[in-house]
Parts: C-alpha cells; sequence; structure tokens
C-alpha cells in the first residue's frame, strides 16, 4: 500500500500541494498549510499492527526507523526516501516519573516529558529532521534550493539570547546574522527573504515542522502502554509545537490506537501572551502585543504564526490558557530542580501554570498530568546562575542555594557540613 501525504489549506479551501513543492500559505485565502495523510490508505494496517511495529522500532538499529521521528515514518513522512532522511536519532526521550514534585502538589500521576534531552536540547530536533529531510530530496531531485532559512530566538536555529543556544548555529556552519529586532521582527524579514524560492522557510510556519513535532503525542501514549493521560501541561510562543501535539492525537485516534483525547493547557509567560489575552475574550478578538522581554526567552513572542492552528486545537481537546509572571515561572522552575529536574524557563511556565491549575481545582488531584519540558536546563545557564545569586528581575528567590564559600581548612569543612546536616 502506497502511504500518500499532501498540503492543504488549515481553513479547508480546496487547492493542495506536494509536500515538495515551495509553499507555506494558501493562495486562494492566506491561510497556513497543514500536512494531510490519506489516512484510508494508513488503515491497511490493523491498530494492533501499528502499535506492534512502533514498540518494535523503538529498539532498531535498522536506519532510519530508529528515530523517534523515522519509526513512525509512513505516519509523518511516507514518501521521503530513506537515502535522504537526514536524522541524529531524534526522540524517544524520557518521560519522567514527577514523583516528588507531583507529592508536594498532590498529584501522585505527575510526569515530564524531557523533549530537551536531545542532541539541540530542545523538541525542535523533532520538526527539523522531517524539513531537512525533505529539502534533501528536493534537491537530489533537482529542484533549484540554495539554502534553508528561518528566525530564531535560539532553539529553531539551534540564535541569540543564551550564549548555548547561539554556540551551536555557530559551530554547524551556518550564517548566523544577529538582527537588531525580535523574534517577530527577525520572523518578518526571514518572510521577506524566502520569497524567493531557491530560500526555502523552516520556521514552524513550514507545515512539516508540525509532521515530525507531533510525534511527541505518540511517544508520551506509547511511553503510558496506549493509554492517554487526562492533561497535557506545554508552553506555547508560535503555538507550532501545541499544534503539532493536537495533530499527534487526533491520527491516532482517527486510525484507532487511542479512544480519548487528553486536555491541554497551554501556559504563557505574562510578558508575552497574545494567546492568553485572546482566550479571555473566548478567541472572538486576537490582538498582537509587543513581547516584553522575559526569561522564557524561547516563547517571547507577541504575533504567533500558527495561531489559527492552535485555536482550532485547543476547541478539540477542551483546552484552558493560563500564564506565569517572570517570578512565577523562576520559582516553580527552582522547587522542580529541588525535587531532582533541572528545568528551563518554558518548563518553569508550564510548571506554574500547572500549580496555578491545581490549586483552583481545575486539574483534580487524581488527574493524570504530563508536562512537556521543552529544552534542557543547561541551555539556559545564566537563568539559573541568576536565580542562585539573586540578581534576575522580578523575581524573589525562595530556593536560592549559594556556595558557601571557607577557607582550606578542614575544621570549617567539618563546621558546615555539621551545620547543614543538622538544617
Ligand atoms: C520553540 C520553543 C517553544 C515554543 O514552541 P512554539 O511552537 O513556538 O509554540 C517552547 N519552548 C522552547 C524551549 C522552544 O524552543
Ligand atoms: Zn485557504
Amino acid at each position: 500500500m502506497a502511504y500518500r501525504s499532501w498540503l492543504e489549506c488549515v481553513r479547508g479551501c480546496e487547492a493542495r500541494h506536494s509536500i515538495f513543492d515551495v509553499a507555506y500559505q494558501c493562495e486562494t485565502c492566506g491561510g497556513l498549510l497543514d500536512v494531510r495523510h490519506d489516512s484510508e490508505a494508513l488503515k491497511d494496517r490493523s491498530t494492533a499492527a501499528w502499535m506492534q511495529l512502533f514498540d518494535r522500532r523503538t529498539r532498531t538499529t535498522e536506519w532510519p526507523y530508529g528515530s523517534g521521528v523515522w519509526g513512525k515514518k509512513e505516519w509523518v513522512c511516507p514518501e521521503v526516501r530513506n537515502e535522504n532522511i537526514v536524522s541524529m536519532y531524534e526522540g524517544h526521550t524520557n518521560c519522567f516519573w514527577a514523583e516528588r514534585f507531583g507529592r508536594e502538589l498532590g498529584i501522585e500521576d505527575l510526569w515530564v516529558k524531557l523533549c530537551g534531552n536531545s542532541h539541540t536540547g530542545s523538541f525542535k530536533d523533532l520538526g527539523m529532521t522531517v524539513l531537512v529531510s525533505v529539502v534533501k530530496q528536493m534537491i537530489a531531485d533537482g529542484k533549484p534550493i540554495r539554502a534553508v532559512a528561518c528566525a530564531s530566538t535560539g532553539d529553531t536555529s539551534a540564535a541569540k539570547v543564551s550564549t548555548a543556544q547561539l554556540i551551536q548555529p555557530i559551530a554547524n556552519g551556518a550564517l548566523v546574522l544577529a538582527l537588531d529586532a525580535d523574534f517577530d521582527g527577525c520572523m518578518r524579514i526571514v518572510q521577506q527573504i524566502a520569497q524567493d524560492k531557491s530560500v526555502y522557510l523552516a520556521n514552524s510556519m513550514n507545515a512539516l515542522r508540525m509532521e515530525g513535532q507531533k510525534t511527541v503525542a505518540m511517544e508520551i501514549v506509547q511511553q503510558f502502554d496506549w493509554q492517554v493521560p487526562d492533561w497535557i501541561v506545554i508552553p506555547v510562543g508560535n503555538l507550532g509545537n501545541v499544534s503539532a501535539l493536537g495533530k499527534g492525537f487526533l491520527l491516532m485516534k482517527e486510525l484507532g490506537l487511542i479512544d480519548k483525547l487528553p486536555r491541554i493547557a497551554c501556559a504563557q509567560a505574562a510578558r508575552a501572551n497574545p494567546l492568553y489575552l485572546s482566550y479571555q475574550t473566548g478567541f472572538r478578538e486576537f490582538v498582537p502585543v509587543q513581547a516584553q522581554k522575559t526569561l522564557a526567552s524561547a516563547i517571547q513572542i507577541g504575533n504567533p504564526v500558527s495561531y489559527e492552528r492552535a485555536v482550532k486545537t485547543l476547541a478539540a481537546f477542551d483546552g484552558v490558557v493560563e500564564q506565569a509572571s517572570e517570578n512565577e515561572l523562576s520559582e516553580a522552575a527552582a522547587r522542580a530542580d529541588r525535587t531532582g529536574m533541572y528545568a528551563c524557563p518554558h518548563t518553569g511556565v508550564a510548571l506554574a501554570v500547572l500549580i496555578k491549575l491545581v490549586d483552583r481545582g481545575e486539574i483534580k488531584h487524581d488527574d493524570s498530568v504530563v508536562v512537556i519540558s521543552t529544552a534542557h536546563g543547561l541551555k539556559f545557564t545564566d537563568f539559573k546562575v541568576g536565580y542562585h545569586e539573586g540578581t534576575l528581575n522580578e523575581v524573589i528567590a525562595h530556593h536560592r542555594n549559594p556556595p558557601v564559600e571557607l577557607p582550606a581548612d578542614y575544621d570549617a569543612v567539618q563546621r558546615a557540613i555539621d551545620q547543614a546536616i543538622a538544617r
């Protein structure tokens, strides 16, 4: 059976494109495009057979199926030839049982999907492998693509903001242009650059990214022995990732692998909260905001490209949107760290929102909850150092743990240890 996918308008216009066309928006209405799969063809395998296949491939070394993304190739990008796949075997990240943090909040069934335990230290790997592989095939097939370009707050290009983020594309030989603009400003310019169709746009308005990122939904369900959690809490900025998450669940439901959907809670930084403000109006109004500087730099976005996609997702998943202040996100991350995590500021936003939703009884104590941790804490060392030095703006750090400075003296060391243990 030949599996097929194509691009179509998120607003339901008729026109279709090949996934190998350089197209990001609907020519009729200007809406974004999404990849659609021939789900009738995918029904040629039983749900049990799909589950078995996916489970078997999580342990395989056979190229490229050991990748968390390419292990689901038929559902992700069936048309790409294996020789064109560019993969670091991304995905298969641990879903961590946050037993201690959960106990503090009174939820036993709390899990953190550690998407930052990956090559670039963020979930962006999942989408990029698909996009770059498709571009490789386009070039192999004679399409005149000269370059791939993206605007980034840091993780998309793997640029600016934290040194750990900026250095990755530099090391890998990318041309890194540091513009005197915020993400929204960079996004406007890169869209203009990509009007030249030989420069392929790699931001998440590009539907191919969603296809890789949606595998996080499959992985979560697989990690729960094909059970669906009650809630997923996810930090959001440009709103691509939450839309991808939703796509993953909807495809599993359509193909019968699951029979219910989780509820989704979108977590925004209060300093960059256009979705939250729109949610307050019941999504009747959407006003882009000027994003203010936030520690959660990867979600410092005021005009999210995938707004429409996300609103559809929230409707399908009985979703909620909540926000977190700089103090709330920092404190939540620090509390989580005290229980063994090493949370990046975006994960801090999600954890702070989790705390609010539990406090107001929206998330119940016996609900099962998965928090999406979008990046590794090690990419945000300045955030951690600033917290423990007590130098972050607007943050009152209750969990500071500065090092104790001592002379090189046995008695002084012994006393310090005794005092700490006695506390
Ligand atoms: C990209 C990113 C996000 C936000 O994802 P969107 O698709 O822009 O909503 C959140 N956290 C981290 C660490 C990211 O890199
Ligand atoms: Zn359209």
